[in-house]
């Protein structure tokens, strides 16, 4: 690792948060442009989200399975909405064991046709509903303009697919997961997100209705953190996903989808990073705790290193790592992990041995302010506290950073000035018209239309015609 500073995060965001990542090991550039590679640092960050995520699943009474990257190039046709919203990102594979293919193959953008499919052959009868399956994958979309974690050509995802007897369940389903991502998003990544319906033009190619989590970066732009949508009939209708009913009566089935992917990362980096680099939510941390031994001699070495390894025992139950490297000195292993954003350092000196006490460093609040010296007796619970503080923490300063950069704004000359530098909350008509306005005069876009709101009707903020609900406007990723 360099020990040159990252780039100021209020200076130059981008810039930050790509050396950032780099200098984290969080991810590298791969030969094929738009494409990442994921280092092992992210990669367990990712494990962390899997895991979590997954758990939330199974407790919704769904289970995993895995279908094939390729589809039949017929399949993604089937639906005509779909097709005409994939079709520019798609990876077509033409030739196949050095003979041209009969018929091309798509190279997964999403999966809703060929599970459609499968879904049309094993449901029968009113008995086989609901479906609840969930897949971990990859997905390819061929993007032009790409950014590490936050748009790749390839990236890794997990895709639920449900398919239920009436409306009125896949509707449950549909918010079901939006809240199930809402509650991860909140309790484990500590990003704050608000929940909401797309505008038509935003929604899922193929959906009656999207619905997503929403949440804003520390340079107050958007990020859309996880989807959930309501596919009514269309895909049952494409790919005849029919059952008996109680009746013997042949019925479509409703189905629903739902995604959230390394985007997440992207998200954890830009809500909770600061100038000395990544800041992790002790849940999702690969390593909660990094123990430091502080020594210059192989005397202080022998008073010091026992102390570490009981500490380290008593810890037990957490993710911790003892940096015991002799090639580098203290200071930079303190830069080097609060590079990689590990929450909380205990740091075990000679003196420290003598009153038997450690100093322990928080990595959300820098420098001395963060730094306190705690007795060794106690050290677990002591720990387990402090996590547990700093994962409240960071929720509560990302949560008051939002507040304060939304605004409702009067009239659209303030809403102009209010989607620059953070967002607005507005009437809006629904109209195509006023949403391409705002999207042309000031690249904001509807983000999402919140499912809270006791918004008595008023007037929409472009034209000022009758409104009878509230969205949120703001530039995006
Ligand atoms: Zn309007």
């Amino acid at each position: 690792m360099s020990t040159e500073k990252l780039p100021s995060r209020s200076e130059n965001y981008s810039e930050w948060y790509n050396q950032l990542i780099q200098r984290a090991e969080l991810a590298d550039y791969a030969p094929v442009r738009g494409c990442m590679v994921v280092r092992p640092y992210g990669w367990a960050l990712w494990e962390n989200i899997q895991q979590s995520l997954d758990k939330r699943f199974k407790a919704t009474g769904h289970v995993n399975a895995a279908f094939p990257l390729l589809i039949p190039m017929s399949f993604l046709e089937k639906e005509k909405e779909h097709v005409e919203g994939f079709s520019p990102e798609l990876a077509v594979v033409t030739i196949g064991g050095g003979e041209k293919l009969e018929e091309p193959l798509v190279i997964r953008p999403t999966s809703e046709t060929i599970i459609g499919y499968m879904y049309s052959k094993w449901i029968k009868s009113y008995r086989d509903l609901p479906v609840l399956i969930n897949q971990w994958a990859n997905v390819v979309r061929w993007e032009m303009r790409t950014r590490l974690f936050l748009r790749t050509l390839e990236f890794y995802w997990q895709e639920g697919h449900t398919a239920h007897a009436t409306a009125d369940e896949a509707q449950e389903e549909t918010i079901r997961m939006l809240d199930t991502y809402a509650s991860f998003a909140e309790e484990d990544a500590a990003i704050p997100v608000i929940k909401g319906r797309k505008s038509d033009i935003e929604k899922f190619a193929g959906a009656v209705a999207s619905y997503s989590i929403e949440a804003m970066m520390g340079d107050t732009k958007a990020l859309q953190s996880g989807t959930s949508h309501n596919l009514g009939q269309n895909f049952a209708k494409a790919f005849d996903i029919q059952y008996l009913d109680k009746n013997n009566e042949l019925q479509y089935c409703w189905t629903t989808s739902w995604g959230a992917s390394t985007r997440l990362i992207g998200a954890i980096i830009m809500t909770h990073g600061d100038d000395q680099g990544l800041v992790l939510p002790p849940r999702l941390a690969p390593i909660q705790v990094v123990i430091v031994p502080i020594f210059r001699n192989d005397e202080e070495k022998s008073l010091v290193m026992p102390v570490v390894q009981r500490i380290n025992s008593e810890l037990a139950d957490f993710r911790v790592k003892v940096d015991d490297r002799t090639e580098v000195n203290p200071g930079f292993k303190f830069n080097d992990w609060e590079m990689r954003g590990v929450p909380l350092r205990i740091e075990v000196g000679p003196k420290d041995v003598e009153k038997e006490s450690v100093a322990i460093a928080r990595r959300d609040i820098p420098g001395r302010e963060g730094k306190s010296f705690v007795p060794q007796e106690g050290i677990a619970a002591r720990v387990g506290v402090t996590l547990n503080e700093i994962q409240a923490a960071l929720y509560e300063r990302a949560l008051a950073f939002r507040e304060s950069k939304i605004e409702e704004p009067p009239d659209y000359t303030a809403f102009q000035n209010s989607v620059q530098n953070g967002w607005a909350i507005s009437y809006w008509c629904g109209g195509k018209d006023c949403e391409a306005k705002i999207k042309e005069d000031t690249k904001a876009t509807t983000r999402c239309i919140p499912l809270d709101q006791k918004a008595e009707p008023g007037k929409c903020i472009v034209c000022g015609k009758p409104a009878k609900e509230k969205a949120y406007f703001a530039k995006a990723y």
